[in-house]
């Protein structure tokens, strides 16, 4: 693999430079919300833990995709590719995260 050649400029420098400080608010931000759960009702309707609401950004390429609830099987389908570990219904039931399988926050 070879890549093509990338001509580093004054306008790449600022312009990586700005992208990084976005990311470094953006990702402070979210970090605020973590540990203020500010959506909680939000978070818990969509029986999804801290991590996965807050710090990831859950976008998979929009193509419904369907998965298998790791505990009882059920087939569950997904909005995008970005699919879920567990149903709904063992998400309420064991107190986990549908999205990513780890335990719910209180
Ligand atoms: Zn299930
Ligand atoms: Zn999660």
């Amino acid at each position: 693999m070879e890549e093509r050649f990338i001509e580093w400029t004054a306008n790449s420098i600022t312009s990586k430079t700005n992208f990084n400080m976005r990311m470094y608010l953006n990702t402070k931000e979210r970090i605020i919300r973590y540990e203020e759960d500010v959506e909680k009702e939000s978070r818990k309707n969509n029986k999804l833990c801290k991590c996965c609401y807050y710090i990831k950004d859950a976008y998979g390429f929009s193509a419904m995709t369907t998965s298998y609830c790791g505990i009882c099987k059920e087939s569950i389908l997904n909005g995008s590719s970005c699919t879920n570990r567990v149903c709904d219904k063992c998400a309420e039931s064991h107190k986990l995260c549908s999205r990513c399988g780890g335990k719910m926050e209180e």
